[in-house]
Order: C-alpha cells, then sequence, then structure tokens
C-alpha cells in the first residue's frame, strides 16, 4: 500500500500516561496489554517505547504477537499468551519460555504432551471460570488439572492464577463483578488448600484496576489506559468523582495520525459532494481531499461525522468517506494548501480530535478504529 499517511507516537505522552498509573496503582506489576497491533499503535514501536520506560511484562492475546515481541524485546521481557494458542504453535510457545493462560481440558492435555516431549515446563496461568463464560476452569474441572499438577511433578509450572470482569467499565454490572471476584478469591483458598502454589494472582483490566482497587492483587493487566484512552467515559467520572476535586482527565493519547492535503476545490452551491447525495453543499463550499480512506482503516462510519485538525481547525468529513480518500470541508480556513498537514487522530495545540469525537458509541468506535489502522502504515517515536 502506498504510504499517504503515517503514526506518531509520542513518548512524553506515554510518560505521563505510566507516571498516572503507576502512582494511582501503587505497587503491583504491571502488564502492559498489547494485543490488537498495540491497540493500533504498532508491537514494535510501542514495546520499544514501555520497554524504555521500566516495563518488562507483556500481554498478547496470540502466539504470532508472542513472536513479534519476542523479537523486538532488548530486554527479555516476560510474555504472557491470553487468548489462542494453536496446536502447532504450543511447542514454540512452551520452548521459548511464554506463559500462557490454560483456561481448558484440551489445552491442559496438550500442554502436558509436548512439556513431556520437549523437557520444559509448561508456564500456565490458570485461567478461572468466575462468572464471565467466556473461557476459564469450572470447579469440576479444576479438580482434574490439580490431579494432572500433582501427577506430572515439573511439567506444568503453575505462574498464576487469572480471571477476567465482565463489564468492570460500567456501574451497570457492578454486583457481577462483585461476585466474580469474591468467587475468584475462594476458588484461589481452595487451590492453596489443595496444595497448589498459586504463583501471582491478577485479574484487573483497566477499569477494574481504577474502580476496584481490591481487584488489583499481584498484577495488573493494563491496555487502554496506558494509550490515554478511558475505557469509559463513566470510568473517568467514577475516578475524578472519588479523587473530589475538580480536575481534567490526567492522561494523554499518545497516538497522532498524519496525513496532508491532497488537493484543494471550490464547490459551487447546490452542487452534491462525493458518491450520491448524502452531503448537499448549501452554499460554496471549499473543500480538501485527504488521500486516506476505509482502505486504510479509516471507517465509513465517519462519513458526514468525523473531524479532522488542520492548522489547529476542527474541520469535518463530508460525503461518504471513499476506498481511499476522504473529503473535509476547509470553507471555515479556505487559504489551507495542497500538501498541508492533517490530523486524523491526535492533538494539535489545545485541540483534538479522538477517533470519533461524538456520540454515546464513541468509547467502542474508539477502540474498534484504533486497532483497524493497517499495520503496514509507518508508525514512529516522536518526543
Ligand atoms: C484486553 C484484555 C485486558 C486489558 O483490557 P483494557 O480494558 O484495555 O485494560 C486485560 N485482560 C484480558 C484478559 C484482556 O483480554
Amino acid at each position: 500500500m502506498q504510504r499517504t499517511s503515517h503514526i506518531e507516537l509520542s513518548r512524553s505522552s506515554y510518560r505521563t500516561n505510566l507516571e498516572f498509573l503507576r502512582e494511582e496503582l501503587g505497587d503491583v506489576i504491571i502488564s502492559s496489554v498489547i494485543k490488537g497491533n498495540a491497540y493500533g499503535h504498532g508491537i514494535r514501536p510501542f514495546v520499544e517505547l514501555a520497554e524504555e520506560h521500566g516495563i518488562d511484562h507483556f500481554s498478547v492475546f496470540s502466539a504470532d504477537e508472542a513472536r513479534e515481541v519476542k523479537n523486538v524485546t532488548r530486554h527479555d521481557s516476560e510474555v504472557m499468551i491470553m487468548g489462542y494458542i494453536s496446536d502447532e504453535d504450543i511447542e514454540w510457545v512452551i520452548t521459548n519460555d511464554i506463559s500462557f493462560f490454560l483456561f481448558d481440558i484440551h489445552r491442559l492435555h496438550k500442554a502436558l504432551e509436548v512439556a513431556a516431549k520437549s523437557g520444559k515446563p509448561a508456564r500456565i496461568h490458570i485461567e478461572l471460570e468466575t462468572g464471565f463464560n467466556r473461557t476459564g476452569f469450572t470447579k469440576d474441572e479444576l479438580t482434574e488439572l490439580i490431579r494432572c499438577i500433582k501427577e506430572n511433578d515439573g511439567l506444568l509450572k503453575v505462574e498464576g492464577v487469572c480471571t477476567h470482569y465482565a463489564g468492570a467499565e460500567s456501574i451497570a454490572n457492578h454486583v457481577r463483578v462483585r461476585k466474580q471476584k469474591e468467587l475468584f478469591e475462594e476458588r484461589c483458598t481452595w487451590l492453596k488448600r489443595e496444595g497448589i502454589d498459586i504463583g501471582l494472582r491478577h485479574t484487573a483490566c483497566s477499569a477494574a484496576a481504577l474502580s476496584y482497587p481490591d481487584t488489583r492483587m499481584d498484577m495488573v493487566r493494563i491496555g487502554i489506559l496506558q494509550y490515554g484512552f478511558w475505557p469509559s467515559r463513566e470510568t473517568l467520572i467514577r475516578f475524578l468523582t472519588r479523587k473530589g476535586i475538580e480536575r481534567c482527565d490526567p492522561l494523554k493519547r499518545i497516538i497522532c495520525w498524519k496525513s496532508e492535503v491532497m488537493s484543494v476545490k471550490k464547490i459551487t452551491r447546490g452542487e452534491f459532494v462525493g458518491y450520491g447525495t448524502s452531503y448537499l453543499a448549501e452554499q460554496d463550499t471549499y473543500v480538501a481531499t485527504v488521500p486516506v480512506g476505509y482502505a486504510h482503516g479509516y471507517s465509513r462510519v465517519l462519513s458526514n461525522q468525523g473531524r479532522v485538525l488542520i492548522r489547529d481547525h476542527r474541520l469535518g468529513v463530508i460525503g461518504m468517506v471513499n476506498m481511499n480518500m476522504m473529503m473535509i470541508d476547509i470553507s471555515e480556513n479556505p487559504g489551507i494548501k495542497e500538501g498541508e498537514e492533517v490530523i486524523l487522530i491526535g492533538t494539535d495545540g489545545e485541540r483534538e480530535v479522538s477517533v470519533a469525537s461524538f456520540g454515546e458509541l464513541s468509547n467502542q468506535l474508539n477502540y474498534e478504529l484504533l486497532v483497524r489502522i493497517p499495520h503496514n502504515i509507518p508508525r514512529y517515536i516522536v518526543d
């Protein structure tokens, strides 16, 4: 794909976020969650940035992401796979000292088989089913796991015990989350009584770590906050309310996605802009074309809705987002010229565009748009 845009990651913003997290979360291991190509930021530059600032534990979804981290790590950081490992990959995972969530009997037997063959212990985090009902061991299955751990001395090394909450970013799930946490504690106690050395207990994602301090335990798995986004508006409001002071958002977005003006033209009042009839120029309108479209990850949902920054002005996307282009109404500043910088996500001076700066859906949309930014758009660290 032709390079029509690039991404900058701000070192100083990252430092701000990490300092905030360390201060708020206290003495707990922070595992940096970098699934989804580091939420679109790029595993490669993001791992470099994080390691520069002392992070040495990374959580990924799958074995291919673990490979990417292994290829770039300079500090031999710990890598933990929270999700998928194919039967072909499990040998590579075990022989490369990568730890992983063990969440069902199938994987248990696979892990035992490979560990026995390779002579290396499988480093497991036992995922407990506590009510999310996605993956994790139920109590009955745990009985079998305990038996396997004891019978296969040394083949399974329990590094930790974990679970995941069903929506800690919303108070609507409060009761369910509390129940999950209670059940988790109960199961941990039971495992210990059964003679299992459970290692690190970890349950919290960003929202839980902030809103429910007792979920932090020995380690937290922090994704979205480290990138400077809140899991939900509610989490931010809860945080600010608890602090009891009028504060503004302490986090800074580290991503800035930039392109440039490709062409400028004037449209006469009464004309439609772009495909179809979705945008009618109600007056003479200056339009700038930007060479980024849905093929580059800029969602069609932002047709007639998105905002970009040019010369510190927040300007609207007009008409449909095309495959490789979008149109911006620059009538507010008709002097804007070809080649000028366009910020698709990020800040410019005082102003900011989050990925989607509208409506109730914006947080989910932010996540989705971020992770869809293609891997091959160049990403650079800036100060
Ligand atoms: C994605 C994920 C996290 C991190 O979630 P954030 O809300 O981005 O902090 C933590 N744990 C698990 C199991 C995850 O899948």
